[in-house]
């Protein structure tokens, strides 16, 4: 297979966009245009959102890439050779690294990256650059239940079981996730189970749920506390289970007998006879899942958030069990793939901590150099950005497939950092507002142009296929890291190019690990075989591990840990100043940044700018009516944007979509308080108050 591989007349593949991965089917070409169809896969079974049936238009963006652009003396981005880019961005890589050290160049990588892309830019980074500074935006999506889920079953897979196991629940609490919006295909799965939604907005999965739970921003941990509670004390708790296959009962019990019902209404404002309501539910014969999303994952406490209602699925017995289970919906197309193979500050290849002895030995073998060669862990995402262009911190940055000057909180520190750097270098597909700010930005293959594998929600490894030829002058990813590692003085052979040679190397570097892929391979994905890791390679051939945990849980003892946690509340309170919570989140028509999906014309249409949401009488007593522009302002910033009132949000809170750049970035007024063992930030929850923009 070439790197790209061949041109197909329908080409089965898989949506760009979100962790569901839907399967589709490309036909068509650049002059006639590329169509879409859904396929019959399980995700899936034949339907698409609206971001799927569209994702085409991108490959054919107005304002697409197509060759290298250098930042020239007069300030202008202008065209050049990739000789020129590429030693401009090697030269200046030098420079750095000889006056700051390995460490004054970082690396920011992309949960939409796919599996070989995220592996070999780890190892460029740690070899080539031999830095530590290397994160990437998964830290902002899915790390808070990557901490909780390790912590409680000794390993992290977002749905340790496949969606279609859900159709056979009676009841299924979606705390944090609003699915119907971000992943629609999979509602059919839910559609024979009762739904319990725990969310601040009646948001579209809410209006489909038995039961709405419609917490203050910020006070999940208290709801799942007083659920636990409630267990206990209404005789759910399984305790046969309990004893059986779990730690730290009754250190966990001890906190939530705190927590009573009562208490949890006044803190939260959910009324007792609803949380006794959803415990009940929950409990009965028929089988159960609790599911979290990014609403109670993206916070200061996410991952003590996210262990509180891991807390309640371990007391009611439902984790590892045929019929019912916890679950973290990820977000992130490639979200699961990108935190196994090591573009992320802590862990090496195979979801192994950096630190472990054993996993460098192992790593360091494959990639034949000796253990010590390989730095330690970085700093996470957002510390990471924090400190660029700083006494201390990085002077260059390379970012691949990320667009952290809408994405990451704190827009105004975040976009100062990147404009205090001395080499900003973005390898993308679309003139993001990143790549805007850079000194270099180099075309790179997006999805239907290019091989790979993908790692999605249910970490299962699907093929990516390429349906077209890349325009212009656009290069893979994996030749960009290829050809600059040659240039800083790398042997070629250490850098593939052919994404079915990385996947190889790839495998032998996961053998052994958490995230085991040695024994997939693109002989058997091609082959039409449904493989989730871990997927060792013994027995030859291995089935793969749909379903996780039926016999024991990854710690050595195979029992799962309860984890001994408390409410704190969020970051920030409310004052007189700032009297409002403000929560961001995702509509179904635009994805992450929006970078691809505004430029996308239905979409656009659909969605086509910033709104804040809020009741009608929060937008009375703050001056602003529906339609009118209005200013969201907290301590770090403000974003505008057009009112939308809703009588069905909390009297207390608004709401805004963080797909927008500009003035209307929601990002501009987020905190940037990070959860200590995640490194996530507080997307979910901070206090603002709004006013009119004068003179609209
Ligand atoms: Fe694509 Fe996700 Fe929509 Fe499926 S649900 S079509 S994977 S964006």
């Amino acid at each position: 297979m070439s790197e790209l591989g061949p041109p197909l007349r329908e080409v089965a593949t898989h949506c760009p966009y979100c962790a569901l991965q839907c399967g589709t089917r490309l036909a068509g070409d650049r002059e006639t245009g590329v169509v879409v169809r859904p396929d019959d896969f399980p995700v899936n079974r034949g339907r698409l959102c609206q971001k799927g049936w569209t994702a085409p238009a991108v490959l054919s963006a107005t304002d697409r890439l197509t060759r290298p652009l250098v930042r020239r003396r007069d300030g202008r981005l202008a065209e050049a050779s990739w000789d020129v880019a590429l030693e401009r961005v090697a030269g200046e890589l030098r420079r750095i690294r000889a006056e700051h050290g390995p460490d004054g160049v970082a690396v920011f990588g992309g949960g939409g990256l796919t599996n070989e892309k995220a592996y070999l830019l780890g190892k460029f980074a740690r070899l080539a650059l031999g830095t530590s500074q290397i994160d990437y935006n998964g830290r902002f999506c899915m790390s808070s239940a990557a901490a909780a889920g390790n912590a409680a079953f000794g390993v992290d897979r977002g749905l340790p079981f496949p969606v279609t196991d859900l159709q056979g629940a009676r009841t299924v609490l979606l705390a944090g996730a609003n699915v119907a919006e971000t992943m629609p295909p999979l509602m059919q799965h839910l559609d024979g189970a009762e739904l319990i939604v725990m969310d601040p907005r009646r948001t579209a999965s809410a209006q489909r749920a038995a039961l709405h739970l419609q917490p203050a921003p910020g006070t999940d941990l208290a709801l799942a506390l007083g659920l636990f509670h409630i267990a206990a004390v209404d005789g759910l708790l399984d305790r046969n289970y309990i004893q059986d296959r779990t730690r730290g009962f009754e250190a966990a019990l001890r906190r939530a007998m705190d927590w009573w019902p009562e208490r949890v209404e006044a803190v939260t404002g959910i009324p007792a006879s609803d949380q006794r309501a959803a415990v009940h539910m929950l409990a009965r014969a028929g089988g159960a899942y609790v599911l979290t999303g990014r609403g109670v994952e993206q916070h200061s406490t996410g991952t003590d958030t996210v262990a509180g209602f891991i807390n309640l699925a371990l007391a009611l017995g439902l984790p590892g069990r045929a019929g019912s289970g916890y679950g973290c919906l990820t977000g992130q197309g490639n979200g699961q793939g990108g935190r196994e193979h090591g573009q992320k500050a802590d862990q090496l290849p195979g979801y192994r901590s950096i630190t472990d002895p054993a996993a460098r030995a192992h790593v360091a073998a494959v990639w034949g150099v000796a253990p010590q060669e390989l730095p330690g862990p970085g700093r996470s995402a957002y510390e990471l950005l924090d400190a660029l262009g700083g006494d201390r911190g990085p002077r260059a940055l390379l970012v691949f497939g990320s667009n952290p000057a809408v994405s990451a909180p704190h827009s105004t520190r975040v976009t100062e950092r990147l404009a205090a750097l001395d080499l900003l270098v973005v390898a993308d597909f679309v003139p993001s507002e990143t790549a805007r700010l850079a000194d270099v930005v180099l075309p790179v293959t997006q999805w239907a142009e290019e091989e790979g594998t993908l790692t999605n929600l249910e970490g299962r490894v699907l093929r990516r296929r390429a349906r077209l030829s890349p325009p212009g002058q656009v290069r893979s990813d994996l030749q960009v890291l290829h050809e600059l590692a040659v240039r800083l003085g790398e042997p070629a052979s250490r850098y593939p190019t052919v994404p079915q040679e990385v996947f190889d190397e790839l495998r032998a570097a996961s053998r052994g690990g958490r995230a085991d892929y040695a024994g997939i391979s693109y002989e058997r994905l091609d082959a039409g075989e449904s493989l989730h890791w871990p997927c060792p390679d013994t027995p030859d051939p291995h089935p793969g591990t749909p379903r996780l945990f039926l016999d024991r849980f990854e710690h050595p003892d195979g029992r799962a840990r309860f984890a001994a946690v408390d409410h704190q509340g969020p970051a920030e309170e409310l004052n007189p100043h700032y009297p409002l919570h403000a929560t961001t989140g995702r509509v179904l028509a635009h994805y992450q940044s929006g970078a691809q999906t505004r430029r996308v014309a239905e979409l656009n249409d659909a969605v086509p700018g910033p709104f804040v949401e809020m009741h009608p009488d929060t937008a009375l007593r703050s001056g602003v009516s529906d339609a009118g522009l209005a200013r969201v302002i907290s301590a770090r910033g403000s974003m505008t944007a057009r009112v939308r009132v809703d009588p069905t949000m909390r009297l207390d809170t608004v709401f805004a979509p963080f797909h927008f750049p500009g003035e209307g970035r929601a990002n501009l007024f987020t905190h940037p308080a990070l959860d200590p063992h995640s490194g996530m930030p507080s997307f979910k929850v901070c206090a603002v108050r709004v006013e009119p923009v004068s003179g609209v």
